[in-house]
């Protein structure tokens, strides 16, 4: 029943064929995020009445969908299945009031005057009287096989205002006397869907534009029964980067494949939310979190051309949400991933495998270099590759570089000093970040300072910029060229190990 209030009351009613796709996950944010907006009240139902193309398993997997990406129902659960005895309730009122009644036109012949209205050019509307009399009795009373058809107006037309697509009319001459039920009573979608939505109290339908179709249908149900006609609200269709309509050629749709792939759920809201809505100029601003959204929300600003589905713009936007996410809630997040990857029980990771500063607790380590990774990432799966060498010293090195840095004995013995310099200033870089108010991080910045302008002017001592000391050491360090800051990469794997891999690499390279 609508809330005492007359807050909005909609629905989200996903029918369990199949995985929750982008789409579906769209219609049931914006269903959820009008509700929070307005203080109205969000539901769910699942629709599986078709019993032959709903599953457990759909509907399982839509739900763990929606508590993943924060969108569940406010009450409990409604399931259409359950609600067998509230739809017969209403067919048989419908049948009472001559609003509805049983068809016994066979097959046959209603595809002979389908077939006759084709070559005329004529829409075919099937009405009550193209089978009736005698032989319809003659076949009741034989208990042929029949279906339940809604007894729809002939003349004018239907409208409503789509809050979204605005004025709709469709001509009553085109609909005819629709199904509602097979003959054992059994309802069809149009039908428990609209009885559903009046006993739920459903004030606003906000769904995917592929049900327009159906809406003129379902208001002449609202008004056989002098029910409340809710607002409609359709969203446009979602379309892949070649403008055709997204399927899973496209790549990924289902959300749980975006949580696979290291997708945050506040991003891919956020993005779900921008695909066919957008806040309005002055609030404008793509990254956004779920309260921001609520806050800016509203149906007047849902855009009817197609939304085109970025799969670049979502990884852009996952990396945004990254780096908005709080130390902490990150760190639950990508030590999993990180344990997972490179191994190490539920008290930390391999003391054998991972060698680290030892200077530094666990937890000061862990949040050290997941913080040397956020600003790279676009999604949580990104982490393990850029700090792998943190987890084990680089098997081999990037050949181009170790030609190009390495190439001459002279450099390999430069590289050897360099790790001696490292080794014996390691000690009085530490001092400066000895100051025991600092977090940890800021005495990590204090050490990559002191230690950075120490093998500057060590270098620049022997007649080498900078850069020709460090080059090299980032490839001992991490096998590569590219990395998070040298400095920080040294601190976070200590002294002992910074020393141990440029010591190996020169080995490596000039085949000691
Ligand atoms: N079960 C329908 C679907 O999944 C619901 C349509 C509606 O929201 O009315 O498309």
């Amino acid at each position: 029943m609508p809330d005492k209030n007359d807050k909005p009351r909609v629905r989200f009613a996903p029918s369990p064929t199949g995985f929750l796709h982008v789409g579906s996950a769209r219609t049931a944010l914006f269903n959820w995020l009008y509700a929070c907006h307005t203080g109205g009240t969000y539901l769910l139902r699942i629709e599986d009445t078709d019993l032959e193309r709903s599953t457990e398993d759909a509907t399982r997997q839509i739900i763990e969908s929606l508590e993943w990406l924060g969108l569940m129902s406010d009450e409990p659960i409604e399931y259409q299945t359950r609600r067998a005895g509230i739809h017969r309730e209403y067919l048989h009122r419908l049948l009472d009031m001559g609003r509805a009644y049983r068809c016994y036109c066979p097959k046959d012949k209603l595809d002979a005057m389908r077939e006759d209205a084709r070559r005329k050019g004529a829409i075919f509307a099937y009405r009550r009287g193209m089978f009736s009399g005698e032989e319809s009795s003659r076949m009741e009373a034989a208990g042929a096989p029949c279906v339940i058809r809604f007894c729809a107006p002939e003349e004018g037309a239907v409208a409503f205002d789509d809050l979204v697509y605005g004025r709709i009319e469709v001509r009553l001459d085109t609909i005819g006397d629709f199904v509602i039920a097979r003959g054992d009573g059994s309802p069809l979608y149009n039908f428990t869907n609209v009885i559903d939505d009046i006993d739920m109290g459903i004030t606003h339908i906000c769904r995917g534009e592929d049900h327009i179709s159906n809406t003129s249908k379902q208001i002449l149900i609202y008004e056989a029964l002098g029910a409340a006609r809710p607002r409609f609200a359709h969203l446009p269709m979602i379309l892949g980067a070649d403008k055709q309509k997204l399927s899973k050629r496209h790549g990924a749709t289902g959300v749980m494949r975006f949580r696979e792939m290291g997708i945050l759920p506040g991003a891919l809201v956020n993005f779900l939310a921008l695909l066919g809505w957008a806040p309005s100029e002055a609030e404008f601003n793509e990254v956004m979190s779920m309260d921001e959204i609520i806050a800016r929300f509203s149906l007047d600003r849902i855009n009817k051309s197609p939304a085109v589905f970025d799969h670049e713009k979502l990884m852009w936007m996952n990396g945004m949400h990254i780096r908005r996410t709080p130390k902490e809630r990150l760190h639950a997040l990508v030590e999993p991933l990180l344990r997972e990857q490179f191994g190490g029980g539920p008290e930390g990771f391999d003391p054998h495998t991972v060698v680290r500063n030892p200077a530094l607790s666990d937890g000061e380590w862990l949040d050290g270099v997941i913080g040397l990774a956020t600003e790279r990432t676009r999604t949580l799966n990104d982490f393990g590759g850029i700090l792998d060498f943190f987890f084990r010293a680089p098997a081999r090195y990037d050949e181009k570089a170790v030609k190009k840095l390495l190439g001459a004995p002279e450099k390999v013995e430069f590289l050897r000093a360099t790790a001696k310099h490292i080794d014996d200033s390691w000690d009085r870089a530490l001092s400066s970040a000895h100051d025991p108010k600092l977090e940890s991080s800021a005495a990590a910045d204090q050490w990559c300072a002191a230690m950075e302008e120490s093998l500057r002017s060590w270098s620049e001592a022997g007649g080498h910029k900078l850069g020709a000391a460090a080059q090299p050491m980032r490839l001992a360090l991490t096998g590569r060229t590219a990395s998070p800051p040298l400095f920080h990469c040294m601190w976070y794997l200590g002294r002992t190990e910074t020393v141990r891999r440029i010591e190996a690499c020169a080995r490596s390279v000039s085949g000691d």
